[in-house]
């Protein structure tokens, strides 16, 4: 177990603030320190010193397919399967757009209700859009597999829960989609960089997710999606923009599809914020995602064990079993706002989730046992003396 911790262990790679615990990596990971150098360089020798002749004498415009493959390196992705762009919200449209095409004689979208919102919101938009008598099925978590049914022509699940950290088992629900005839797009946003995904192995049509949580690109960072490697030159791209077209330079008055995943691009491409990303994923070339697994499987079983030992007012509402849980733990308590308020005070980072989720993500890229056996020290303080029951923390902020 404490070998598992050491073995991934990258502290030095990260600036992080002296005095913070850092639970928070599931949600915006920490500063990468060659990020800064790398923007850095990049915006004086590229931008500064090439102008526009960047584009090509630095590789701009290759570099959504580039940084996508090493993203797929890292979700068990083909080469040439993944691109960036955009943001995750848009990844979703696109992708569950492309499938709904591929099974034009159903009408029903599968998801569930611990699904991230704005992946539901973007359904509802893209079912108004269309306006073909589309309908957003939603059940509950475990209910999924059961309503696979010759309805459903897509199923759209977010694999890790964003509240409570459960987890789908992506290869047995993959399976059922495909033996229904359905189409199954994955949205990884709490598993890339987290938990060991087999993308290909998985067999499913689509995945799309972000790389500002657990892959350290930084605020604004972009999204990725994937194509299966026998789907990407069919598939039907509903934005369809000119960085997706097979000639853009050609300026062709009419549209026509790039070859490959490379066609799900829509815009020019955040250069910049891709610098940031690159840098980033430099520290997970030397990662093994199952020893990565491991470290965080052993740091949340520390946590989860002390908490419950220590800090009775809180309930776990993540799944016990960690083979169910992604790569955060989370407590309910019904002043979990104002609790995580007042751990914040003391450096230690979590977040808070409507109507009660006190949220805690484990990057044992950056943590270990000593932080979080300290992070509990402050929990039990905060919540032994009633730290949180403090006007200050109760006023909620934009950004919970
Ligand atoms: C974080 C997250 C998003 C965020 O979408 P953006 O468009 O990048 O803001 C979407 N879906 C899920 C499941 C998420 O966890």
């Amino acid at each position: 177990m404490r070998k598992g911790v050491q073995v991934v262990l990258k502290k030095e790679f990260f600036d992080l603030p002296t005095g913070v615990i850092y639970l928070d990596g599931n949600s915006l990971g920490p500063l990468p320190k060659a990020a800064q150098a790398r923007v850095a360089a990049m915006m004086q020798d590229e931008w500064g010193q090439m102008l526009i002749r960047g584009w090509n004498a630095a590789g701009w415009m290759e570099q959504p397919a580039r940084v996508g493959d090493r993203v797929g390196r890292l979700i068990g992705a083909p080469a040439g399967t993944v691109v960036m762009g955009d943001t995750l919200s848009v990844k979703v449209y696109q992708a569950v757009a492309a499938a709904l095409n591929m099974v034009p004689e159903r009408r029903v979208i599968l998801s569930d209700r611990g699904n991230f919102p704005t992946d539901l919101y973007m359904v509802q938009g893209l079912i108004q859009a269309l306006d073909r008598g589309y309908e957003l099925r939603l059940v509950e978590p475990a209910a999924v597999a059961d309503a696979i049914d010759a309805d459903v022509a897509v199923v759209l699940l977010t694999q890790v829960d964003y509240r409570t950290g459960r987890m789908h088992d992506m290869a047995s629900i993959s399976a059922q989609a495909q033996d229904a005839g359905a189409v199954m797009v994955w949205d990884l946003a709490h598993s890339a960089g987290a938990v060991p995904v087999d993308l290909e192995g998985c067999g499913c049509a689509f995945a799309v997710g972000c790389t500002y949580k657990y892959l350290n690109g930084g605020p604004g960072a972009p999204a990725f999606i994937y194509v299966r490697k026998d789907l990407a030159d069919r598939v039907e791209p509903v934005l369809a923009g000119w960085l997706g077209h097979d000639a853009p330079f050609a300026f062709d008055l009419d549209y026509r599809p790039a070859s490959g995943v490379g066609r799900m691009r829509v815009g020019t491409p955040p250069v910049i914020q891709m610098a940031a990303l690159e840098a980033a994923l430099d520290v997970w070339e030397a990662v093994d995602i199952s020893e990565l697994r491991s470290a965080s499987v052993a740091l949340q079983e520390i946590f989860i064990s002390e908490v419950e030992a220590r800090v009775p007012a809180l309930t776990l509402a993540s799944p016990r079993a960690a083979a169910h849980r992604g790569s955060q733990v989370s407590f309910a308590f019904e002043h979990g706002y104002a609790a995580i308020q007042a751990l914040i005070a003391r450096g230690v980072i979590g977040d808070f989730r409507s109507p009660d989720i006190m949220r805690f993500g484990f990057t044992p890229l950056y943590l270990d046992e000593a932080d979080v056996r300290a992070a509990v020290d402050h929990i039990e303080v905060v919540m032994r003396d009633r730290l949180w029951d403090n006007p200050v923390y109760q006023t909620r902020q934009a950004v919970t």
